[in-house]
């Protein structure tokens, strides 16, 4: 029997297992993919109070490496159920697990433009990933698509390697820091399109070029790029939890501050759960409180 099972080796998840496991408790985290969650595509954080500069490869490391240390112990698989009011059955990949408390630190999945030839593009010019993916297109043109603190940093990481970065967002204002925006502002290969979409991708065996169509004029303009970085926000992956906790409109999980689900014992962390911010600040607040909290019930039952 764990005292804990996180799942999710994200900021928050991993954050939750260094607090428990330093409150004495016993941890397992369940990761399905690579440790570090969307932090570790991320190349430069500058917004993490204490640490001036890191890329997010070395800080999801050092996380993970923290976690590890001190004997949490991580496992790579998909949690596919979880029975029982508390204690909790919990199958993951070809094993099943007995806990006390369950963290659901499952991140979001990055958000696809829903367009025609994007499935097949993958990989062939379509990524949802700057530091994976940049380096292939070094020196050719490129566009980035979003408005938030991902397309700005990607475009900023990009406009670095590429030729030409186009950046493309919807509305004439970007919800992502000023910060980098006012970088962006000074990098000669950067344009911007604002109050447009992509609205079509072209290209045999790998992407050619892109429509963009302004949503004021309804004009359409052909972009030739080597490359479309899509980042337009994340999605809740909540499903399988959906009928052991409650999940609000979007998908994603009903947690207060205290990141307490509708069930008892089993919280909420970081970007699955309600919540008004999701910054890597707020994955690693909400892991320490949702271990904390935990912890308590663990103890006082
Ligand atoms: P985000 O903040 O949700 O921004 C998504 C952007 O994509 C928004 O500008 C949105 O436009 C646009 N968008 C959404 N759906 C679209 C669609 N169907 N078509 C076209 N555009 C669409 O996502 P994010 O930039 O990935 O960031 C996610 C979270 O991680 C944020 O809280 C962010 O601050 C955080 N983050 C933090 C760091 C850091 O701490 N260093 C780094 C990266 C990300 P509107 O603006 O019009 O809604």
């Amino acid at each position: 029997m764990t005292d804990l099972f996180i799942i999710g080796a994200g900021t928050a998840g991993l954050s939750a297992a260094i607090y428990a496991v330093r409150a004495g408790k016993s941890v397992i985290v369940a990761e399905s993919g690579t440790y570090g969650g969307q932090i570790i595509n991320t190349p430069d954080i500058e917004n993490y109070p204490g640490i001036a500069h890191i890329s997010g490869y070395e800080f999801a490391t050092n996380l993970y490496s923290q976690a590890t240390d001190l004997g949490v112990k991580v496992i790579f698989a998909k949690v596919e159920e979880i029975t029982g009011d508390g204690p909790f059955t919990i199958k993951a990949g070809k094993d099943t697990y007995e806990a006390k408390t369950i963290i659901i630190a499952t991140g979001a999945k990055n958000r696809h433009l829903g367009l025609k030839n994007e499935e097949r593009l993958i990989g062939k010019g379509i990524s949802y990933c700057a530091t994976c993916d940049g380096m292939f297109f070094k020196g050719k043109d490129v566009a980035v698509n979003g408005g938030g603190n991902t397309a700005l940093s990607d475009a900023l990481y990009l406009a670095g390697i590429a030729n030409h970065v186009t950046l493309i967002h919807r509305r004439d204002s970007f919800r992502g820091d000023k910060a980098d925006l006012d970088k962006l502002n000074t990098c000669d290969n950067v344009t911007f399109l604002l109050n447009s979409n992509v609205t079509g991708l072209s290209g045999k065996d790998h992407l050619e070029s892109i429509a963009v169509t302004n949503v004021k004029t309804r004009e359409t303009t052909n972009v030739p790029v080597s490359a479309l970085f899509v980042a337009i926000g994340q999605e809740p992956d909540n499903q399988i939890f959906a009928n052991l906790v409650d999940l609000d409109e979007k998908g994603y999980i009903k947690a207060g501050a205290d990141c307490e689900t509708s069930h008892p014992g089993i919280y909420a962390a970081g970007d699955c759960r309600t919540t008004s911010l999701r910054q890597l600040t707020t994955a690693a607040a909400d892991g320490a409180i949702a271990a904390t909290a935990a912890c308590t019930y663990i103890d006082r039952n």
